[in-house]
């Protein structure tokens, strides 16, 4: 199976770094962005398998980022799953509406975060045969 490729954007450098050790233990390539003006051209360049967009960026807010990712062509077909670390109310609301893929909220937990993230990727190449 081809190696699948995860951005990352997550300002906080803490996190940034125990959530690719944690994908790159599991065989991803990895590639953090710090803020989502840069990630908008990079993940179109790049066309990764899976984006984790964190939503309190600074700039351009995550959720804002999402729905661009959704509006173009370039880029509307690569999930997109927002990560909170608030357990806002409305988070999972507006991450919906701005299409994406699904949630996930911080901190990062160590022994469950690529569990998660592959049963996620699941889901999402489920839905995509269902929709063929
Ligand atoms: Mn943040």
């Amino acid at each position: 199976m081809k190696t699948k490729t995860i951005v990352i954007v997550e300002d906080n450098e803490l996190n940034l770094e125990l959530a690719i050790d944690l994908l790159e233990i599991h065989g991803y390539n990895v590639l953090g962005i710090r803020s989502a003006e840069e990630a908008l051209h990079l993940i179109a360049r790049l066309q990764p398998d899976l984006v984790l967009m964190d939503i309190a960026l600074p700039g351009m807010d995550g959720l804002e980022a999402a729905k661009r990712l959704k509006s173009d062509e370039k880029t509307v077909h690569i999930p997109v799953v927002v990560v909170s670390a608030h357990a806002m109310q409305g988070d999972r609301e507006s991450a919906v509406s701005a299409g994406c893929a699904g949630y996930m909220t911080k901190p990062i937990q160590t022994r469950t975060f690529v569990q998660s993230i592959e049963k996620l990727m699941e889901e999402i190449d489920d839905l995509r045969m269902s929709s063929r």
